[in-house]
Parts: structure tokens; sequence; C-alpha cells
């Protein structure tokens, strides 16, 4: 694994991105930003599950105006998203966001973003330069390749904003096609200081969303490249968040609740495994604490190809051998298993 790029670090809110800070989990709000309550409650919920830091969409005046009241009832700090008119995002800094997103294809007169970079300086307030595959500037080259064109993009803003010395930016450069997308990130992170959120974008459904992501996410910070994530699923954002972690826990990269080891199940198979496992799932999405849990479906091989969780256990005919460090405890009953699994899990 490459070692992380070295980028310039920004503050969002209390919440560090790039430099050595850990590599934050994002997502997105998919309420209306104008109707308070759902908002707030959808972003306690992903709160609860781990999300470092929020992004509204602010379509018009009255969602820029709900983020003041949105702040108030959320923890985390606050990124307004703003498409096509300026206007939202000087309203979302004086509703005090904690931070702004800005895409070069739809708000690109220099005066525009001038207004809006001068507010956003005065306030610290980081602007992510954003562009995405699908909606590049009507300037843009076609002779260059998607990804030459979503860096030129993103740079032309970059120098944009670096000639009113900001340099509170945070870049993304986001395509549904994963090569291009992982071009387009290469291409850019020799070429600027500044740290990069990463993700692709529209993935899709949870099942090929959450491959295509991981696949293309998981690449890039195996390159060293990436210093906050999003999911993007059509699903509950809270399932984006999940992933996220998930992806992060894989490479090594942030430890976040627990690990579940479970084996695909095979003919030895005497337990229905895939019902277990997912039950234990459940259960551990409601535990803290950095632990390996392994649920396995035989005790010929189980314990052994689990040793190094912090305890498992592993099934055979109506009963199971419940196992700490890959030293059985006892034996456990069928109608036991997730009870007795989850009280060991407590005691750790
Ligand atoms: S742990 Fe046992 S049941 Fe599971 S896949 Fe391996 S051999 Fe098969």
């Amino acid at each position: 694994m490459n070692a992380r790029r070295v980028s310039k670090p920004i503050k969002i809110g209390r919440v560090t991105i790039g430099g050595n800070a850990p590599i934050v989990v994002q997502s997105m709000t998919n309420t209306d930003t104008r109707d308070v309550m759902s908002t707030i409650r959808q972003i306690e919920e992903l709160e609860d599950c781990g999300c470092e830091l929020i992004r509204v969409a602010v379509p018009d005046v009255e969602a820029a105006r709900a983020i003041s009241a949105i702040k108030k009832g959320i923890s985390i700090p606050l990124i307004a998203d703003i498409h096509f008119d300026y206007r939202l995002a000087l309203m979302a800094l004086e509703a005090r966001a904690d931070g702004l997103r800005l895409n070069p294809g739809n708000i690109s007169d220099p005066e525009k973003v001038k207004a809006v970079v001068k507010e956003a300086k005065e306030r610290s307030i980081p602007i992510r330069v954003g562009a995405n595959a699908g909606s590049l500037p009507r300037t843009s080259d076609p002779k260059l390749t998607i990804a030459e064109q979503m860096v030129d993009a993103a740079l032309q803003q970059i120098k944009l904003l670096e000639s009113l010395d900001f340099d509170l930016i945070k870049v993304s450069l986001k395509a549904f096609d994963v090569p291009t997308t992982i071009a387009a990130y290469q291409s850019i992170a020799s070429k600027i200081p500044y740290p990069l959120h990463i993700g692709i974008t529209e993935a899709g459904p949870p099942r090929s969303g959450i491959i295509r992501s991981t696949v293309g996410i998981g690449t890039l910070l195996y390159l060293g490249i990436g210093d906050t994530i999003r999911v993007s699923l059509t699903a509950q954002p809270r399932e984006e968040v999940i992933a996220g972690y998930e992806i992060l826990k894989s490479l090594n990269l942030r430890q976040h609740g627990p690990i579940l080891v479970s084996c695909p199940s095979c003919g030895r198979t005497e337990v229905d495994i895939v019902k277990l496992a997912e039950a234990v799932e459940a259960e551990l999405l409601k535990i803290d604490k950095p632990i390996k849990v392994a649920v396995m479906g035989c005790v010929v091989n189980g314990p052994g190809e689990a040793k190094d969780a912090d305890v498992g256990i592993a099934c055979g005919k109506g009963r199971a051998v419940l196992f700490k460090k890959g030293k059985k405890l006892r034996t456990i009953q069928e109608k036991d298993f997730v009870s007795a699994l989850m009280a060991e899990v407590e005691r750790l």
C-alpha cells in the first residue's frame, strides 16, 4: 500500500480533513432541506452510526435559510451543497454553514465565485471545488479525455480561488466510471497541495453501488489518495456511512466498531449460517468496540480459521462451540447462539 499523499489540512467545523488526520467518513441527507425536523432527525441517525460530516442540498432560498435551524439541532459540521446560484452560497455562509461545495461546471462566472470567496475567507469557511464528469463547464476542451477535462475544470477554479488569496480548499473529481475517476484523482494528486474528497458518483443501489464505490475508493486509498470519503448510494444515507467505514476498515485505515468474520458455509454446514451471520451483524451494529467476531459454520475448520477473532462461534448440528482468541470457552445450544455470543462480546 502506498504511503498517504501529503496534503495541507483544512478544518470544517471541528473536523480536520487532510494532513495526518484520520480519513473522514461523510454523507449527504436525502430529506428536503427545507423540512428542518426531518433533516435533523436523519442527521442524528447518521451521527449515531459514526457520520463525521454532513452535506445538505441547498436548491433554493428556503433551504439556505433552514441551515441555521438545522445546525442548532446537530453536532457534526454541515456543508452546504450549491449549484447554479452563487447567492445561495452567500446565504449559506450567512446561516453559518461550516463548509461549501461549489461545482465549477455550473457557477463559472469569476465575479460570482469571487463574491463567495470573499465571504468564505472572512469567515474561514473552506470551499470544496467539486467537478463532476456529468456537469463539466461548457468551455471544456472536447479533445481531452473526460478525466483530463475534470482536472482542467477543477484547476481553473482552484487558480481563481488562489488568485483571491484563498487556500481553504478541498477538491473532488467524481465520475460514475471508476477508471475515469481514478485517472482524474491520480492526475490532480501531484498537481495541488489540497486535501481530496473521493467517491464514485451516482454509484447505484447498495448491491452494485457498494462494489463500484469500493473498487474506486479502495483503489485510490490503496494508492495513498483521499482524505475524506463519501459512498454515494441509492439508499438511506446510513448505508453510505456503514459502507464507508467498512472500506476504511478493510484497508486498516480506521477502526470503527466490530469486524465480523463469517464463513461462506459449505457442505459441512449444519445450521443456517446466513441467517445467523445476519442476526449477529445486526446486533454488532449496536456495538462501538473495535473487536473481531467470528461466526463459523463448522467445528472442523471454524475455530482455526477464525483464531485471531476476539470471540466467535463454530456451529455444529444444534450446538456450537463458543471460543475466545481461539480457545474453547463452552458449548452452547442453538437457541442461545446469538445471545451467548453477544453476552461474550459485551464482556470483552
Ligand atoms: S468454516 Fe467449516 S462450514 Fe464454514 S466454509 Fe469452512 S469448512 Fe465450510
